[in-house]
């Protein structure tokens, strides 16, 4: 098997039938030697009858179906873990990536680099709120973490198959694949593009997902938030200290100190500290409770793939 197409998708059957057409198209050069692996994360909707639907016409097509909803990243890695191509290439379901960049990236991958990610040039169709907090988020992220990871770059990309092997020889379970994929090294490339808008449906990352996924992202990229702690109470002695000295002034200067403003503002101000570095703590010591418990990330609940027999006739087997 020379490439696997790994695409996760959660409620994506209107985008489907759009996305199985535009892919075979970009691997018709590797016909014979590639296969489509869509992974079905707890769809809700039609998605997992219309990837046995696309069967039909799709030999090339692998359908894997998730136990119940386990988000975008775990859902990636069920199907990279399941793909058996010496290249990869990985994009979303709702063809905001194009599957026509391929061409390109295998191109790139012959010259010998074993990562070529997608840098998005532009984002249409995307509202100003998601851009800016993508914007922020990036720059944020590599202000932080200790490896660079390319900016404004999801997991559109097309990876080596050792470069593949070295990230799932990664144990960890909070995600974040493509700050995996910057960690391993080797010769990594961008190409830029333009983001489409969605084609189909709505986006499956609300604020929520977003949130979750940017707190994930730098806690397992950094410890910078945990030298903060130590930062803030620097900070916050330094502040303690100047009070003590204007608490003595006025104590010596005047007969009474009717300040309640500054002591609320005094423990309003350390409170919010000491409960910030709390936070800070707790998410990582929440990590290493996920981590240390070691379930595994997914199961699959079925597996669908269109198998050749002798007689060469094409059978789906669900
Ligand atoms: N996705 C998934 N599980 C989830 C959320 C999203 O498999 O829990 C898939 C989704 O079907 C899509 C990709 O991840 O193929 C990216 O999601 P989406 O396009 O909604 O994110 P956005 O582009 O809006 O950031
Ligand atoms: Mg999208």
């Amino acid at each position: 098997m020379y490439l696997s197409v790994v695409v996760p998708c959660m409620n994506e059957e209107e985008s489907l039938p759009y996305l199985v057409d535009r892919l075979v198209q970009a691997i018709e050069p590797y016909k014979d030697r590639a296969e489509i692996l869509l992974v079905d994360d707890g769809s809700t909707d039609g998605t997992w009858a219309a990837i046995i639907k696309a069967q039909a016409t799709c030999p090339q097509l692998r359908g894997l179906r998730m136990s119940s909803n386990r988000g975008h990243q775990i859902a990636l890695t069920a199907g990279l873990e399941a793909a058996r191509g010496a290249r990869i290439f990985m994009l979303d379901a709702d063809l905001q990536d194009p599957p026509e960049l391929l061409a390109d990236m295998m191109a790139m991958m012959d010259r010998g680099h074993d990562v070529v990610y997608g840098r998005r040039a532009e984002r249409q169709g995307e509202t100003l709120f998601k851009r800016a907090t993508a914007h922020v988020f990036y720059r944020l992220l590599n202000a932080m973490s200790d490896v660079p990871i390319p900016k404004d770059t999801g997991d559109f990309r097309l990876v080596s198959r050792r470069a593949l092997d070295a990230v799932l020889a990664m144990p960890e379970k909070a995600r974040f694949i493509r700050g995996m994929f910057a960690w391993v090294g080797y010769s990594q490339i961008g190409i830029e593009y333009a983001r489409a808008p969605r084609h189909m449906g709505e986006t499956k990352y609300p604020f929520r997902k977003m949130l979750r996924f940017a707190i994930d992202a730098m806690t397992a990229f950094s410890t910078k938030p945990l030298k903060l702690a130590t930062r803030l109470s620097f900070v916050s002695l330094g502040v303690a200290g100047l009070m003590m000295i204007y608490v003595f002034r006025s104590l010596i200067l005047y007969q009474t100190a009717p300040g309640w403003a500054s002591v609320v503002l005094a423990i309003a101000a350390f409170s919010g500290v000491q409960l910030l570095t709390l936070g800070i703590l707790g998410e990582y010591i929440g990590r290493l409770y996920v981590e240390a418990k070691n379930r595994p990330l997914y199961f699959v609940a079925e597996e669908s793939r269109t198998v050749v027999d002798a007689s060469a006739r094409l059978q789906t087997r669900a």
